[in-house]
C-alpha cells in the first residue's frame, strides 16, 4: 500500500467526525491496490463488514466477487470501498451529514488511486458521486465522465441478490464495464478528482 493511502487509512481508522463511529467495532477503510484501475464504492459497512474491517465480505460481497471474475478480472486487482467507512446501526441507510462527513475520506482514495473508472453501487453511492438528479433505475449502466474519471452507476449487488431481473441487468451492466475497459488505454489517467462538473455520455458509445 502507498504511503498516502496508508495515511488516508488511519485517518479512517481513528475517526471521531460522526455518531457511526460509537457503535462500530472496526471502521472499513476498504480494499485493493493503491493504483486500481476499477473503483468499486458502496453505500456502507453492514454487519460482517463491521466485524471483519473488510468491505463486501457477506452475501452482497460474494455475488460482486462473482460479476468482478465474471469479466476476467481478479477481486484482488480493483479497489472496493464506501461512501461511509462505519457501519450504520441496524443497516440503516446512512444519513446525509454522515455522507457529507465521511466524502472527503472517499474524495481522498479517488485522488491518491486515480481510478480510471468509479462504480458506484446503488442509488445512495450514485447520489454522493454524481448528484439528487441520478438514481440506479434510470442512470444504470450509462457511464458519466467526472473530472479525469468516469462514473458507471450500477444497482447495488445487495439488491440483485433475490431479484432475478436485477441480477441479470447487473449483469449486463458488467459487460459494459468490460466493453469500458477494453476500449480504454490500460495507463491510469492523472489529474485532480475535485472537478465535481459531470458531462453524460451516451450509452450507444459503451453498450
Ligand atoms: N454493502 C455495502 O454497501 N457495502 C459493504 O461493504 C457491504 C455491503
Amino acid at each position: 500500500m502507498s504511503k498516502e493511502l496508508e495515511l488516508v487509512n488511519s485517518e479512517i481508522i481513528s475517526c471521531t467526525k460522526c455518531e457511526l463511529h460509537k457503535s462500530r467495532t472496526n471502521a472499513v477503510p476498504g480494499e485493493g491496490p493503491h493504483d486500481a484501475r476499477i473503483m468499486f464504492v458502496g453505500e456502507g459497512p453492514g454487519q460482517n463488514e463491521d466485524e471483519q474491517g473488510r468491505p463486501f465480505v457477506g452475501a452482497a460481497g460474494k455475488l460482486l466477487t462473482e460479476f468482478i471474475e465474471s469479466i476476467g478480472l481478479k477481486r484482488s486487482e480493483v479497489f472496493i470501498t464506501n461512501i461511509v467507512k462505519c457501519r450504520p446501526p441496524n443497516n440503516r441507510a446512512p444519513r446525509k451529514s454522515e455522507v457529507e462527513t465521511c466524502s472527503p475520506y472517499l474524495d481522498s482514495q479517488m485522488r491518491v488511486i486515480k481510478p480510471q473508472i468509479i462504480c458506484a453501487l446503488g442509488t445512495p453511492a450514485i447520489t454522493a458521486l454524481l448528484g439528487q438528479e441520478y438514481s440506479a433505475t434510470r442512470a444504470h449502466g450509462k457511464p458519466v465522465s467526472k473530472g479525469d474519471m468516469t462514473v458507471l452507476p450500477m444497482y447495488h449487488p445487495a439488491a440483485a441478490l433475490y431479484d432475478a431481473t436485477l441480477k441479470e441487468i447487473l449483469a449486463a451492466d458488467f459487460k459494459i464495464l468490460k466493453n469500458w475497459l477494453d476500449r480504454s488505454p490500460k495507463a491510469n489517467i492523472s489529474g485532480s478528482s475535485n472537478d465535481r462538473s459531470t458531462k453524460r455520455e451516451t450509452l450507444e458509445n459503451w453498450a
